[in-house]
Formats: structure tokens, C-alpha cells, sequence
């Protein structure tokens, strides 16, 4: 068996405050639907970035409304690991140096999950590139015929791949009974790909990061990392990635900071263990600070969980989301629910959670970046109408309800197919 990840069943009662009851009879009923059935997610990180926080609010949930799903986490190596993150680059469209050898890697150590991969379940989501080759390998290497059906969640932006490594990757999908892609943009054309599924994630608005917290908490926690709670504070949550471009963070508030001396920057990341590229960006990072005092840079070493994240975004004048590339960006959701308004890069998933100039604003550059977050330290005000358009924004889409309606509703089509 791959790693199992231990996930207590959750009640979906615990939502009714944050979304009422007519979704929850939904979900209820859809669940019944697929009664008996077995579900199983994968993918190669129990812990750090947007899949496994993601799994660790769906599969409980799954399992309070009685239905059997386990989650497990695919076997890595170093070697691994550095082979799928140029992977995720380049199908995030950076160009990578991709060789035989490194087809090899990848390919050698999916067959080893796969061999160790119970294949029982009547639903099996692959998420993400990492474990993406695994139904191929379950046919062509070992002859099996899986019985159940498959899925391919992609989470990351794949609208203009680098094609040396999407001609790999892509036809690998075809066998699948279903692609799930977050927006029409990233579905890559002239690929063979079966039945596409548009789903977004979602942020679960009873989770520790996202419950609403008081200030003298939120004051103890900012207090207990030596950063001062009445000054004007911006933050970015994110791991440390080129495309998250914590350094034009970095630029962007030593462009505030000329009209504003007293502003502090956060930068808190965890470190996902399928994620090579963290420590390295991490102390790049580091470097680009530059020693600031008002620059305060965390990872989970530093005891940054789910109530720090939350204290940090809740109490940030804004939040900046400055990718270059993104998926989603659930960092966005996040505070977007906290009613923190967000200033963001103009890319992919984050398009859909910002409407420009009423939740947050959209921007191309650090200097851009800079003059918006301006705009709205010097307005109390415009804050404040901004957060409460940006909480209604997301209940009505970005909350956990809304991804198991959509999960259970392709399963239940998936179950018609036969
Ligand atoms: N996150 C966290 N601690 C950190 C940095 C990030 O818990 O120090 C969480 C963050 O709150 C969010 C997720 O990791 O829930 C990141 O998801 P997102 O979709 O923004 O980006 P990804 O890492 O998947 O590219």
C-alpha cells in the first residue's frame, strides 16, 4: 500500500451556519447516490501547498457522510522530486532542460507506486503530475485491466506548457475516464484528453485557518513573532517558489515603504515535502531582504501552522498574492474571506477569485503591485468595502460545500457511464 493518511470523518453539520441548509441536503443526497462505493485520492504531499490542504478537508468529509475514502500519498526520492518540480515548471511553461534519464526517473518510480497501488476502489483521483502516469503504467506495464473509474485532477496552470515535457505527460492522460482542470484556459489543446471537468477549489470556512479569531488572539500571535500589530503590515502566504515571486514581493514593499517607513512585510511559506526548489528559494529570498528589520520571513520550522497563517491574514492591512503563474491560489480565498483585501498577480486561477477594483486589485508588476497596495494603506475606508465584497464573493463560490457538491456530482455521472 502507498502512505495512508489519517483522516477522522467530519460532519457536514458544522457548515450550516456558513452556507445554510439547501446545499448540505444536496451534498446528502448526492452522497446516497454512491452509497457502497469506494474512493481513493493521491497525491505526493500530505503536508505544504493547495492539494493536501485541499484532501485534508474533502476525504474527512467524504467519510462523515459515510461514504469509504482513503487518501494516500505516493512514495518519492530526492532524485524524484527534483525530476517532478522541473516537471511542474515546465508545464507551467518554464523552459527545463528535459532528458531520457529524467523520463526514466519518473517513469521508474511511478511503476514502483503503482505495483504497491491497491486498485480496488471504484474511484481513483490522481492528483496532479507526480502520480499522473499511473494508470498508464498500470496498463502497459503491468497488464492490468483497472477496474474502477479514474480521474486526473490537474491543479496547476498548464495553458502554455513547455511542449518537450507535455508531449510526455499529456497522452499519458488519455486513458482516463475524466480530466478536472480549474479553468477552460488550462485545458492544453491538440492533446487526446478524455472528458474534461472544470472544478475550483475551495477553502473551508470551519477550518482552523479560516475561523474568525478575536484581536487580542490575533494581537498574542503577531506579538509572540516580534512583529507589531498597529503598524501597517503587508503579507504574502506562500511557499517558496519562483512562480509565487516572493522577491517582487520584495520589491513591491520597498516601494511602499518610501511613503510609508513604517510598514512590515510577512512572508510566511511551509515546506512541502515534494518540493525541492523550497530551501533553495527560501535563502534567495533571504538574500533579497537584505537584513530589513521590518521584513519578517517564516516557514513551519518556525512554528507557522494553520492559526498562525490565519492570525497573519486576518490581521494584514493587505494581502499580496504576487504569482507569476498560478493554479488557484487558495492563499487568495483565504483572505479574500477574511474580509483582507488582496492584491494580486493578473494570472490564471487568481483572475477568477478578483474582481478588479471591487475585491481586491489585479497586477502585472512590483511596481504596480506597489502603488496598489498604497492606495489602499491610505484608505481605511476602501479597505473595509473591499473586504465585505470579497467575503460574500467567495461564500457563494469558494467554499468547501461547493467542491464535494462538484466531486460527488461527477461521481454520481461517472456511476451512470457504467
Ligand atoms: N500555507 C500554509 N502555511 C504556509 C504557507 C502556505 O498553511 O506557511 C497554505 C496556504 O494557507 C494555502 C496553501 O498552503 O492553504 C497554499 O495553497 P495555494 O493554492 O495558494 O498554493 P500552492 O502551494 O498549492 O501552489
Amino acid at each position: 500500500m502507498l502512505e495512508l493518511i489519517p483522516a477522522k470523518p467530519k460532519s457536514l453539520d458544522r457548515y450550516l451556519e456558513s452556507v445554510g441548509e439547501e446545499p448540505l441536503e444536496q451534498i446528502r443526497s448526492l452522497a446516497g447516490q454512491l452509497e457502497g462505493a469506494r474512493f481513493l485520492h493521491v497525491n505526493a504531499t500530505s503536508f505544504g501547498g493547495g492539494v493536501a490542504e485541499l484532501l485534508a478537508t474533502v476525504v474527512p468529509l467524504m467519510r462523515g457522510l459515510g461514504l469509504d475514502c482513503d487518501w494516500q500519498v505516493m512514495f518519492g526520492s530526492d532524485e524524484f522530486f527534483n525530476v517532478t518540480k522541473t516537471m511542474h515548471n515546465a508545464m507551467q511553461g518554464m523552459e527545463v532542460a528535459w532528458t531520457p534519464q529524467m523520463e526514466k526517473i519518473y517513469l521508474d518510480k511511478v511503476i514502483e507506486n503503482v505495483q504497491r497501488l491497491d486498485t480496488s476502489y471504484d474511484y481513483i483521483v490522481i492528483h496532479d503530475p507526480q502520480p499522473a502516469a499511473m494508470l498508464h503504467v498500470l496498463e502497459h506495464e503491468t497488464q492490468q485491466l483497472p477496474r474502477g473509474k479514474w480521474v486526473w485532477r490537474c491543479h496547476i496552470d498548464t495553458s502554455d506548457p513547455f511542449l518537450q515535457v507535455a508531449d510526455f505527460l499529456f497522452p499519458m492522460i488519455e486513458p482516463y475516464d475524466a480530466a478536472v482542470f480549474t479553468m477552460p484556459d488550462f485545458v492544453p489543446n491538440g492533446y487526446g484528453l478524455p472528458p474534461v471537468e472544470l472544478i475550483q477549489p475551495c477553502i473551508d470556512p470551519v477550518a482552523l485557518k479560516n475561523v474568525p479569531l478575536n484581536t487580542a488572539t490575533i494581537r498574542a500571535i503577531w506579538e509572540s513573532y516580534d512583529i507589531d500589530y498597529d503598524r501597517p503590515t503587508l503579507c504574502q502566504i506562500s511557499r517558496f517558489d519562483p512562480w509565487k515571486d516572493p522577491l517582487g514581493v520584495i520589491d513591491a514593499y520597498r516601494i511602499v515603504k518610501e511613503e510609508v517607513p513604517e510598514v512590515q512585510l510577512i512572508l510566511a511559506g511551509s515546506m512541502a515535502t515534494d518540493d525541492p526548489e523550497g530551501m533553495h528559494y527560501l535563502h534567495r529570498t533571504e538574500e533579497h531582504a537584505g537584513g530589513d528589520d521590518d521584513i519578517f520571513i517564516f516557514t513551519n520550522a518556525h512554528g507557522v501552522g494553520s492559526i498562525e497563517v490565519n492570525a497573519f491574514q486576518t490581521g494584514a492591512d493587505v494581502v499580496i498574492q504576487k504569482s507569476l503563474r498560478e493554479g488557484f491560489g487558495l492563499t487568495v480565498s483565504e483572505a479574500l474571506w477574511k474580509r483582507t483585501p488582496v492584491v494580486a498577480g493578473n494570472v490564471g486561477g487568481i483572475r477568477m477569485q478578483i474582481d478588479d477594483g471591487k475585491n481586491g486589485f489585479l497586477v502585472d508588476s512590483p511596481e504596480e503591485c506597489g502603488v496598489a497596495c498604497l492606495e489602499l494603506l491610505r484608505d481605511p475606508t476602501r479597505r473595509m468595502t473591499m473586504g465585505d465584497a470579497a467575503r460574500e464573493f467567495v461564500r457563494s463560490r469558494y467554499v468547501t460545500t461547493v467542491l464535494l457538491t462538484r466531486w460527488l456530482e461527477l461521481f454520481v455521472r461517472l456511476a451512470g457511464q457504467g
